[in-house]
């Protein structure tokens, strides 16, 4: 196969480890930056050039779009979709992943268990948000935060009002959860790659710290998943529309709740804490998939 994966540096672990896993395949594989990417949207010769060459003749596109470029990122990978190249992960679904509270929508809907959630915009709404998500401890979170970061546990109910009071003096967007405390500073990494959970991992956050992100000092371990939370983490996955995610799910009373379904899950933590080798199993995936879709074009 001729596969090209969207990302916007060649050294990262993740990038590094699916093009060793294509090449040791036999594949031939390229890095391409999406930022460097322009389009031709034509109704006869849509075209993507790069650095002045046409990209064409590719099977498949494995995107690995950050989310500081998620808007350029999906829209060169939706052009390799229209002209009818194998996405990994297709471009509406990463949209939807990178839109938190759309994908708590979605999630809800399909009767999956979350940390009960609250969204307001007015200030006036906040004492009555607070009671709908079960008071304080709460935690509130900026939708456009990532790695942890603007992810903040508000103790009392009038430290969670100055926060949220805060965040919407600066029209921030955020959303207001219940605290799941039991987890105890612990979440679980489920990655998934069609209708399977292909590793999981356990993090643990670091002494005094809530937030359990490898970035924010936690630390992984091996972990074995109960049924219910192979099932919760599947549905989520296929919820939002991923067929590669990670999915983050939390410990609760009440059995397992997502907090979280990545499009775009890191290969360092995971490979390292599980030794499974996930680049492979994605580009095995991405054959049988690339496979199934040429059988259905040849028989049009
Ligand atoms: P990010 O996308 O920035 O990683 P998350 O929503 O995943 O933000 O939150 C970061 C970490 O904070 C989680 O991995 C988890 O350990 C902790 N956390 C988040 N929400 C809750 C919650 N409702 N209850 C308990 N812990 C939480
Ligand atoms: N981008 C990383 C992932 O999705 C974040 C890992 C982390 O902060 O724990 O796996």
């Amino acid at each position: 196969m001729k596969i090209a994966v969207l990302s916007r540096n060649r050294e990262l672990y993740s990038t590094q480890r699916l093009v060793e896993a294509a090449e040791a395949r036999g594949h031939q594989i390229e890095v391409i930056d999406p930022l460097m990417c322009y389009m031709n949207i034509n109704q006869t010769r849509s075209a993507i050039h790069y650095k002045g060459r046409n990209l064409d003749g590719f099977d498949a596109v494995i995107p690995r779009v950050g989310s500081s470029i998620t808007f350029y990122g999906t829209a060169v990978l939706r052009q390799f979709e229209m002209m009818g190249v194998y996405a990994l992960n297709e471009s509406a679904a990463i949209s939807r992943a990178r839109d938190k509270l759309c994908s708590l929508q979605l999630l809800a809907r399909d009767g999956i268990g979350l940390p009960i959630t609250g969204f307001a915009d007015k200030p006036g709404d906040i004492p009555d948000l607070i009671d709908m998500v079960g008071g304080a401890p709460l935690v509130i979170k900026l939708l456009e935060g990532t790695q942890g970061i603007g992810v903040v546990l508000a103790e009392t109910r009038t430290a969670a009002e100055s926060v949220i009071e805060a965040f919407m003096g600066l029209n921030a967007n955020i959303l207001v959860q219940q605290y799941i405390k039991e987890a105890n500073g612990a979440d679980i990494r489920c990655f998934v790659i069609g209708n399977k959970i292909v590793a999981a991992m356990k993090r643990q956050a670091k002494a005094g710290e809530f937030r359990s992100n490898l970035h924010r000092g936690g630390t992984a371990s091996l972990v074995k998943l109960s049924a219910a939370e192979k099932r919760t983490a599947l549905a989520a996955a296929k919820s939002i529309g991923l067929e590669v995610a990670g999915v983050d799910i939390l410990r609760s009373n009440n059995g397992p709740v997502v907090m979280e379904v990545n499009a775009s899950p890191g290969l360092e933590g995971i490979e390292g804490a599980t030794a499974i080798d996930v680049a492979g199993l994605i580009i095995d995936y991405l054959e049988q998939q690339v496979e199934k879709q040429q059988k259905r074009s040849k028989k049009r």
